[in-house]
């Protein structure tokens, strides 16, 4: 059985020393109540919720997984998920950042990312099913009507109902332009939509009553492509204007996916065959609207890579302090044992100091990310608000894409850490690997990230979140210039900063002549951008361990996992700069046939 401790500590350490979120919280109209007590009382409940509600579900419902009945077209959770999501909706975690006058708490994003973190180290796939409700709530906030907002947000708010995003269909998977999905217009005002979607989390399940599908679909005279398509409210019991909830309505879940991994997490086929539902935002303007809800989504994927990375790291931790193999290099460190412990082994610490230097600097950086969306979302000043809506906007592919990625990457050094054992399914190491697996392809490929980032983000939006977020990285390094503790970071920094803006450029002129630099360079500029962000935010975090109060241990720590960073991962940069630079020439000149 695998253990997990919710990593108290260093959440606090990234919101209260590095990130100073209640100094932020102070100024910003409706934060105020997020004080440091309020917000230290928060994440110790929410972590009890993670230890004791979910993480004891998270490997039997793996071994148990979802089941689907064919007579009744239902679905069953593992067993425990069902009573978990009431005590969280008991709890009031369901609506801890949604806004007051729909029933939520109102509490900061950062506060609400923390709670995600712990979340899905304890059960990933539990976590599926308030984060679907989460997005189709923000969607619903900034683009439904007012009458919308009160019949559907407020239930999707106070848990009573569930939501799910209904994009993807057999032969239209990332270019959203195929989708098929048709929406007639009836008498009353409201619209008939049938067509399949495939792969729908949480599309049909035995939490709640009512379920609230966000469904993407064409108007009969549609432009074709992504300019044709429109978001609807498509709930499994329908509801009328005044919100009255009547019969069931024409859709149903037709199978359930069998999968690599997050078994406790429902993949559906829903079929809408003339499905009463309701019209969000504008005509054709749907996938703006969508856009809300999976870039609520993207950044809390980019957590669950997170959380997994954190929970492997753990064990894996654990696991190299207890398992006795070979002698020291340089001499037994444990004589009066038969060997020393595994973690006694150079290359046993570099893969547990990966583990250790992603999951506590992609903290900061995910909750850097997060207070950006408070900024963008409270701020009375509008510059400040402009500015912060284009850091988090720049920074969420790279949050998805870079933490999922290494995710990917942590829980198999995790997995490998345990050797053979890691490959039993009782220790819970494959699990976190296979669960790791889908979090790089669903809500946006690495690859679509990687576009969205250095083609929309940087090259069509003129780079303004990078270059805010360089401007950062400047006075930063300006301020601590004369910093002899911290010079060993400072120069490097500063000099990947500079680099990271010249090689933008230089990307930018080979793009113009040739739109397919933009691809081919575009992977490699993700991985690029990340390492160099997590570069800051560490010389951030041994910045703010020094000035801290925090014990000499807690900054040694921190001080050494940055200097493994810098010196072993921050590097990775140059072999993606090198791949970047050779332009898309080697990519592309081999001819179809060629391939074998
Ligand atoms: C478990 C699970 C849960 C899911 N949940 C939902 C859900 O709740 N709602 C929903 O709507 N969908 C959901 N999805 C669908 C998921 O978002 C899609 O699978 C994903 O967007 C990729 O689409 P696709 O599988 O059709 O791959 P494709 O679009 O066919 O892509 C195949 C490969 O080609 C690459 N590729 C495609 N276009 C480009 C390009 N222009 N440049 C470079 N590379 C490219 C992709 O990165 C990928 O590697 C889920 C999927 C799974 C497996």
């Amino acid at each position: 059985m695998s253990r997990y401790t919710a990593p108290l500590a260093d959440l606090r350490f990234a919101l209260h020393d590095v990130l100073d979120v209640t100094t932020t919280y102070a100024r910003l109209p409706g934060c105020a109540d997020a004080t440091r007590d309020v917000i230290d009382a928060v994440l110790e409940e929410a972590a009890k919720f993670a230890e004791q509600v979910l993480a004891p579900l998270n490997q039997s419902g793996d071994a148990e997984g979802c089941s689907y009945d064919k007579a009744t077209q239902s679905v069953r959770t593992p067993k425990g998920f069902k009573d978990a999501f009431a005590k969280y909706v008991d709890g009031g975690w369901i609506g801890l950042t949604a806004a007051p006058e729909f029933g939520g708490q109102g509490l900061p994003e950062t506060l609400g990312a923390s709670l995600k973190e712990m979340v899905d180290s304890a059960n990933l796939s539990w976590g599926n099913y308030p984060m679907l409700s989460h997005g189709a709530s923000s969607a619903l906030e900034h683009h439904g009507e007012d009458w919308q907002r009160e019949v559907f947000l407020k239930p999707l708010v106070a848990g009573t109902w569930t939501g799910t995003m209904c994009l993807t269909e057999p032969h239209c998977g990332t270019d959203l332009g195929l989708l098929k999905t048709r929406a007639e217009p009836a008498a009353d005002g409201s619209w008939r939509i049938s067509g399949t979607k495939i792969f729908i989390t949480a599309g049909e399940h035995d939490f709640v009553d009512n379920i609230l599908h966000l469904v993407l679909a064409r108007l009969p005279d549609a432009p074709a492509g992504v300019k044709g398509i429109s978001l609807f409210l498509v709930p499994k019991f329908k509801v009328a204007r005044d919100g009255t909830v009547g019969e069931r309505n024409a859709l149903a879940c037709g199978s359930i996916e069998h999968k690599m991994g997050i078994h406790g997490s429902v993949t559906c086929v829903m079929n809408f065959d003339g499905a009463e539902g309701w019209l969000v935002g504008q005509p054709n303007k749907g996938l703006a609207a969508m856009f809300t809800m999976m870039n609520t989504a993207r950044l809390a994927v980019g957590l669950q890579g997170l959380g997994l990375t954190e929970r492997a790291y753990q064990n894996a931790l654990a696991y190299a302090r207890d398992r006795l193999q070979m002698r020291s290099l340089s001499g037994p460190k444990f004589p009066d044992k038969p060997a020393d412990p595994l973690i006694v082994h150079p290359d046993v610490r570099r893969m547990l100091l990966t583990q250790k230097a992603f999951a506590e600097g992609e903290r900061a950086l995910a909750l850097y990310a997060y207070l950006q969306e408070d900024i963008a979302r409270h701020s009375t000043d509008a510059a400040e608000r402009e500015r912060a809506q284009a850091l988090v906007s720049f920074l969420t592919p790279i949050v998805k894409g870079l933490l999922t990625e290494t995710g990917i990457e942590c829980t198999y050094h995790a997995l490998q850490v345990f050797g053979g054992h890691g490959f039993i399914v009782e220790h819970g190491m494959e699990q976190f690997a296979r669960d790791a697996r889908i979090t790089t392809l669903y809500e946006g490929t690495t690859q679509i990230q990687a576009i969205d980032l250095l083609g929309r983000k940087v090259m069509q939006l003129q780079g303004a979140g990078l270059k805010h977020f360089l401007a950062e990285i400047g006075a930063f390094c300006a301020k601590h210039a004369g910093n002899a503790a911290l010079a060993e970071f400072i120069a490097p920094l500063g000099a990947a900063a500079k680099e990271w803006g010249e090689l933008t450029l230089e990307l930018g002129k080979r793009a113009a002549a040739n739109p397919e630099e933009m691809g081919a360079a575009a992977y490699d500029y993700l991985f690029y951008s990340g390492y160099i962000a997590l570069a800051y935010l560490w010389a951030r975090s041994v910045a703010a361990a020094d000035a801290s109060t925090h014990a000499a241990e807690f900054k040694a720590a921190k001080r050494a996992t940055a200097r493994f960073f810098y010196a072993r991962i921050l590097p990775r940069t140059q072999a993606h700069a090198a791949a970047m630079r050779s332009g898309a020439a080697n990519l592309l000149e081999m001819e179809d046939g060629q391939f074998g």
